[in-house]
């Protein structure tokens, strides 16, 4: 049986959570929704910024050196070196190899982001350089074709001797008749572009990393980075197909981020931006984490008052149920204190003037029940009591035949009965009236009591005759006994009856029952026969017949 407590506090708890966390749920999906397109649209903007700065950048460092590669100064040297370099002295080239470098280096020192400057001439000799390192440079074939025909960037690289990211690009020198003399090949430090990314605060939305066309890491925001790692390729491809798109994949130092990429236009450099899942969606998870902790706390507040009311109810209801079984097994003691005004309260009160009510009818039914028991008493001593002597009647005498037959054929101890009769009894009624008659049948039946014993039994057998059965008496006893009856008789009836001149006398019959006599029937013929004898022989007597066989 499921107690009306446990039934509450599920109710409450099924209330609270299906609403709560269908809603929860569904905002749940919403907010993450709309966190991820946030933070996709911020990354997006971040990343064509970057992009954007990006080509900016490489634009005004390519203008800068397109200035340079008109430089009259380059123009002569490369015009006059490439006609005179079979006659000159290499030790005027060399200070006009000089003159030039410093020039570069002052070119240079302008431009902070260029760290190197060097011009080749079109068989690919380095004609100067702003540093002395690259004037021993070899170019290969394929890196001189490029120089001359106008591929101006070459994809960036990890610049070991100068511990960074480099990007190296090419303007080509022109004659003063538009012929191609040589080329400038300016070599750009790209940490100063972005150093410049991670002063700007509008920058600072996202980490920003600079990719290779494979992959490879050439510069990032974040100070952790290792260079000598690359993002996984499976991912790259992702994020090329989704160009543009934040997706969530392992990054670079974090396990998962949201990031995207943007291909630069101006060279083979994949911006890539990306931010930490967790810290991305912080915000919603902080919100999802206060819904789940205010559920919660509904739920026990609310399971909390349903668990209040479900026990004030089974508190007062076990109450009520214990007084109903205390008036099962009979106890009507019961008072049940009323504490609340609510139903409960009111079912108590009721409770308790129905137990009230139950008192009084229990308290009435047994005073009927004991009237009635008396009633019965005084019936069934009616009923087998003559009314006019106080001694048994006929019906009882019969029971009683019946009960001592029985123990006489158990254990074959003899009773003996006795059967008396008023001597002219009619005479005393017609000369002293019936009341004095009824007074000496009254008399007689006391001097019988009083001669008798508590265990035998003396019944009025109709008239002016009595019975008496003497209880395991044989014949000779019963005789003595017969005979203190008569003395009674003469004692008391004489004494009490005043009127009478003549004193009352008694004939009786005297028997012992023996083995034959089957009935009471029997019985009262032989002790009948034994009276006759008693009347027919004189009266005032006892009559004893012997039983044949004695
Ligand atoms: P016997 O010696 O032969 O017995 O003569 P008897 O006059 O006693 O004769 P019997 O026994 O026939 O008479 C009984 C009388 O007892 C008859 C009747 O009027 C009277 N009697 C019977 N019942 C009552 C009674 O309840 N009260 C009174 N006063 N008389 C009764
Ligand atoms: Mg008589």
């Amino acid at each position: 049986m499921k107690s009306i407590k446990t039934k509450f506090v599920t109710f409450a708890i099924i209330a609270i959570s299906i609403p709560s966390l269908s809603l929860g749920l569904l905002s749940y999906f919403k907010n993450e929704k709309l966190v991820k397109s946030h933070v996709t649209r911020e990354l997006r903007v971040l990343a064509s910024n970057v992009s954007r700065e990006l080509d900016f950048w490489i634009n005004e460092n390519y203008h800068a050196v397109s200035v340079l590669s008109v430089s009259g100064l380059i123009i002569n040297e490369l015009t006059s070196s490439s006609r005179d370099s079979v006659n000159k002295s290499s030790n005027y080239q060399g200070s006009r190899q000089l003159v030039l470098s410093k020039y570069l280096s002052s070119f240079q020192e302008k431009l902070p982001t260029i760290i190197e400057l060097t011009i080749f001439d079109l068989n690919g000799n380095v004609v100067a350089s702003s540093i002395p390192e690259s004037l021993n440079r070899v170019f290969s074939g394929n890196e001189q074709k490029d120089m001359l025909t106008n591929i101006k960037i070459k994809p960036p690289y990890r610049n070991g001797r100068y511990d960074t990211a480099v990007l190296e690009l090419y303007a080509p020198v022109l004659s003063y008749d538009e012929k191609v003399i040589g080329s400038i090949l300016a070599t750009l430090n790209m940490e100063k572009f972005m150093n410049s990314l991670v002063d700007n605060a509008d920058f600072a939305l996202g980490e920003i990393t600079l990719l290779g066309p494979s992959g490879n890491i050439l510069l990032s925001s974040n100070p952790k980075i290792n260079y000598s790692t690359s993002l996984a390729s499976e991912t790259l491809k992702r994020l090329q197909a989704h160009s543009g798109n934040a997706l969530t994949f392992r990054g670079l130092t974090h396990l998962k981020v949201l990031g995207l990429i943007v291909i630069s236009k101006e060279a083979p450099i994949i911006v890539l931006v990306e931010r930490d899942h967790g810290e991305a969606i912080a915000t919603w998870i902080e919100l999802r984490n206060l819904f789940i902790g205010l559920v919660g706390l509904l739920i026990v507040i609310v399971g909390g008052i349903a668990f209040y009311i479900g026990h004030s109810i089974v508190a007062s209801l076990s109450y009520l149920i214990e007084g109903t079984k205390r008036i099962l097994n009979g106890d009507l003691n019961v008072q049940i204190n009323e504490v609340k005004a609510d139903e409960i309260g009111q079912l108590t009160s009721s409770f308790n003037k129905m137990t009230e009510k139950l008192r009084c009818s229990q308290a009435e039914i047994l005073a009927a029940h004991e009237a009635m028991q008396k009633q019965n008493q005084q019936l069934k001593i009616l009923s087998v009591t003559d009314s006019l002597t106080g001694l048994y009647n006929r019906n009882k005498l019969d029971a009683i035949f019946i009960d001592q037959l029985a123990r006489f054929e158990r254990n074959h101890r003899p009773f003996s009965v006795l059967m008396i009769d008023i001597d002219h009894f009619k005479k005393l009624n017609d000369s002293h009236g019936h009341v004095i008659g009824d007074e000496i049948l009254i008399s007689v039946s006391q001097a019988i009591g009083k001669s008798i014993r508590s265990v035998d039994f003396a019944a009025r057998y109709g008239g002016d005759e009595f019975v008496v059965i003497l209880t395991e008496t044989d014949a000779a006893s019963a005789v003595i006994t017969a005979e203190r009856i008569c003395a009674q008789v003469a004692i008391n009836v004489n004494s009490q009856i005043k009127e009478i001149s003549a004193s009352v006398t008694l004939s009786m019959g005297v028997i012992q029952c023996e083995i034959d006599d089957k009935t009471s029937k029997n019985i009262l013929s032989r002790v009948d026969d034994a009276l006759y004898k008693a009347k027919n022989s004189g009266r005032n007597r006892i009559y004893y017949e012997h039983h044949p066989n004695e």
